[in-house]
């Protein structure tokens, strides 16, 4: 293969057994965040609003409180450590690309994967409540108001030279997913791959990803 195989991984419901802001919005519960929920999946109200409003109600001081439950309740998928070793060894570059946000993504990420190789979300606790930052923000093709904008990333690395391998899990990774050469898709994804006929391989654990990609010879 000429073209240089890359890994883009989503975090939420991928590398974790399920959704991180759902459960801190559920456990800190500020009065509304459900209502804003809904509204975002019902489309009307964008992921980046709805996220920067519900972790603005929530006190900055309940930061370290925010990443202890984290890591103390998130699941990772089974065999995401050594998926995270066998693209090392075969020196496929891999990215987190995740709507987390920084400060729980990285210290769930800790000692397995580089903050170099993590694009996300960031925060701001100088204030009175949480503000969210959007480093990765949507490009001027991109009419959705991601807050973290996938397909935007995905663009950095051309066609011509990666062949740019998504693994997700939700709506938010299929603009992504469309413009990939291969998808690996769970849950909701797997849903909507098969409606707009994007070819995917369903998978449930990171050793399903890796038997997959040594099968069809994605990996020498
Ligand atoms: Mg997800
Ligand atoms: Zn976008």
């Amino acid at each position: 293969m000429s073209r240089q195989p890359i890994l883009f991984c989503d975090f939420d419901g991928t590398v974790t057994e399920t959704d991180n802001i759902i459960a801190i919005m559920k456990k800190f519960n500020p009065p509304g965040w459900e209502a804003i929920k809904e509204d975002v999946l019902a489309q009307r109200r964008s992921i980046r609003s709805g996220v920067g409003q519900m972790f603005a109600m929530l006190p900055s001081s309940l930061k370290e409180d925010i990443v202890r439950f984290v890591l103390e309740h998130a699941r990772l998928r089974s065999g995401f450590p050594e998926f995270v070793r066998f693209a090392q060894d075969h020196g496929i570059p891999l990215y987190i690309v995740s709507g987390g946000i920084d400060f729980f993504v990285h210290p769930m990420l800790e000692g397995l994967v580089d903050q170099a190789n993590i694009y996300c979300n960031g925060s701001d606790f100088s204030g009175e409540t949480i503000r969210i930052l959007w480093p990765h923000a949507c490009d001027e093709s991109c009419q959705n108001d991601c807050g973290l904008c996938k397909p935007a990333i995905l663009k950095q690395y051309p066609k011509e030279r990666y062949h740019r391998i998504v693994i997700g899990d939700s709506i938010t990774d299929l603009a992504a997913a469309k413009q990939a050469d291969e998808v690996f898709a769970r849950d909701f994804l797997v849903k909507k791959c098969e409606e707009l006929a994007i070819a995917h391989t369903p998978f449930n654990t990171f050793y399903d990803i890796i038997s997959s990609l040594e099968q069809k010879g994605v990996v020498a």
